[in-house]
């Protein structure tokens, strides 16, 4: 609404100014009141126009945004059987302990301890 008000006061302000100009040119005492009061109008809504945008400017704005952020995990969860590094016998979760951390495998066929390392899911 403000946007055409201020279109608007701008053609309107430069109409005067324009037509102001032509009585001045046309000359004459008469022509030379109407004339500057035809740019006085003129430089009025300029101005006017001027502030009234600058006001508008200052307003501020709302703006709407939507946000759509669907949540998924990086792959699909599911149970993996953990084997031992060693001698590939499937550990049970007895067998896995949590120390520092970091899951140490205790297998019970093979007596080793070895540290269990999450591989990289690519
Ligand atoms: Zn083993």
């Amino acid at each position: 609404m403000i946007k055409i008000i201020g279109i608007m006061s701008i053609f309107g302000g430069l109409g005067f100014l324009g037509l102001g100009f032509i009585f001045i040119v046309a000359g004459g005492s008469s022509n030379l009141r109407v004339g500057g009061a035809c740019i006085g109008l003129g430089l009025v809504l300029l101005l006017l126009t001027y502030f009234l945008v600058k006001m508008e400017s200052k307003r501020p704005t709302l703006v709407h945004q939507d946000i759509n952020v669907q949540m998924s995990g990086s792959g699909e969860f599911k149970k993996r059987d953990i084997a031992c590094p060693s001698c590939g016998a499937p550990v049970k979760d007895e067998n896995i302990k949590l120390i520092d951390g970091g899951l140490m495998i205790n297998c019970p066929f093979c007596e080793k301890v070895s540290a269990l390392e999450e591989e990289p899911k690519w």
